[in-house]
C-alpha cells in the first residue's frame, strides 16, 4: 500500500524526529529559555521507533528516511537506530539533518551504521553572528562536525542556511564562497512561521528572490532544471562545478510535488510541516495494535493532506507545534 493523499501525491520520504530537545537556541526556532520538552514516557522508545520505521518502509512504500529533531545527535542510540533502519530488506536511503554539535565524535560510527548523507545547519561562519543567532558560542564545534562528516564520506555534505535581515543576510556571498572552498553544497531556506514564539513576520523574511539577487551581485548563477520533489531550486555557480540551492518554502511553495511525511518524537504523524492536525500512532501501538492496524491509521492520516500550506496567504494559521517539536 502507498501513502497516497486525495490529491494524488505519494509520500515516500519519512522525516523522523528523534527528540524535541536541542542544544542551540536559534532565534528563528525557539526562545532563549528553551521549551517545555516532552516527558520521557511520551517519547517513543527505540523499539517503538524502529517498529514504526519498519512499518513505513516494509508496508507503506517509504524509500527515504531522514533523522531530525530537535537535535538528532542528542539521541545516544542514533547509530543503532540508523543501523536497524539500514538493515531493512529494501535498504532505504538514510540521511540526517543536524546542527553538527558533537558530530566530530560520531560521524564515523554513523557512516559505518549506514547513514548515507547529512545536512548541517549553519547560517554564518562569523563567530559573533553565530552566537547572536544561536545564543551559543559553538561555531567551532559545527565546523569540526562538518569536516568530520566530509571525511567520513557522508557526502554530499549539504549546508542549510536561513538568512535573517540585518543579521546575516550580508554574509550570504561569503558563506557560499566558504562552502565551495570546503566542498559543501549550500542551500538557503526562507524563514518560515515555525518558531515557538510566533515571531515570524512576512515583511522581515529574506525572500528567495532577494537571496538570488544578493548572490547574483557576486556570482554568475545559471538555473538548473529538474527540481522534481526536491525543494531547492538549484543554480550553477560561475559555470560550475559548484551549485547553490534556494528553497522558497514561503514564496515558491512546492506542495504540489511534496512526497514527505513526518513522525514526531512522541509518535504523531504529521502529513505536512504546517499541519494543524496530527494522528496518534503511539496510543494504539501501546494498546497492542497490530502492524496492519497501525499501517491503516497511517494511511488514513495521509489521505487528508491539504493541497498546500498557504503560508503566504493572510488567513494562514501557524501550527501549535514549533519546528523543533515536529522535526525539521
Ligand atoms: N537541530 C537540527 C538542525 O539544526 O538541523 C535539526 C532540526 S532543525 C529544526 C532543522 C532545520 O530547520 C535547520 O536547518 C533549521 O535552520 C531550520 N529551521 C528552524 N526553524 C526554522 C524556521 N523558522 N524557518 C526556516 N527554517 C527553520
Amino acid at each position: 500500500m502507498d501513502l497516497i493523499d486525495r490529491h494524488g501525491r505519494v509520500a515516500t520520504d519519512l522525516r523522523v524526529s528523534l527528540t524535541d530537545r536541542c542544544n542551540l537556541r536559534c532565534q528563528y526556532c525557539m526562545p532563549a529559555e528553551g521549551l517545555d520538552w516532552l516527558p520521557t514516557d511520551a517519547t517513543l522508545t527505540d523499539d517503538e521507533l524502529n517498529r514504526l520505521i519498519r512499518i513505513g518502509v516494509e508496508m507503506l512504500g517509504i524509500r527515504d528516511v531522514r533523522f531530525t529533531g530537535g537535535e538528532p545527535l542528542l539521541r545516544r542510540s542514533l547509530p543503532s537506530i540508523v543501523a536497524t533502519t539500514k538493515a531493512l530488506p529494501s535498504r532505504p536511503r538514510t540521511a540526517m539533518t543536524s546542527n553538527g554539535l558533537g558530530l566530530k565524535h560520531t560521524a564515523r560510527a554513523l557512516a559505518e551504521a549506514g547513514l548515507d548523507r547529512v545536512n548541517i545547519s549553519l547560517d554564518t561562519t562569523d563567530p559573533a553572528t553565530f552566537e547572536k543567532i544561536t545564543r551559543r558560542n559553538r561555531l567551532h564545534d559545527v565546523l569540526d562536525g562538518l569536516e568530520a562528516a566530509h571525511e567520513a564520506g557522508l557526502r554530499p555534505v549539504k549546508v542549510n542556511a536561513v538568512l535573517l535581515r540585518g543579521i546575516n543576510d550580508h554574509e550570504a556571498p561569503d558563506l557560499l564562497r566558504w562552502c565551495m572552498e570546503h566542498g559543501y553544497e549550500l542551500r538557503f531556506i526562507e524563514q518560515m512561521p515555525l518558531d515557538a514564539q510566533h515571531g515570524w513576520n512576512r515583511e522581515a523574511m529574506v525572500t528567495a528572490d532577494e537571496t538570488l539577487d544578493l548572490l547574483g551581485r557576486h556570482f554568475r548563477l545559471t538555473g538548473l532544471d529538474g527540481r522534481g520533489s526536491a525543494p531547492a531550486e538549484k543554480f550553477l555557480v560561475d559555470d560550475g562545478p559548484h551549485t547553490v540551492g534556494i528553497i522558497g518554502s514561503v514564496t515558491k511553495p512546492f506542495c504540489g510535488d511534496c512526497n514527505r511525511v513526518r513522525l514526531t518524537a512522541d509518535g504523531q504523524i504529521m502529513n505536512c510541516l504546517f499541519a494543524r492536525e496530527e494522528s496518534d500512532l503511539r496510543a494504539p501501538m501501546r494498546a497492542g495494535a497490530s502492524d496492519a492496524e497501525i499501517a491503516d491509521r497511517w494511511i488514513a492520516a495521509m489521505a487528508t493532506k491539504l493541497p498546500g500550506h498557504g503560508i503566504d496567504d493572510p488567513t494562514f494559521l501557524q501550527s501549535d507545534r514549533p519546528m523543533s517539536a515536529i522535526g525539521g
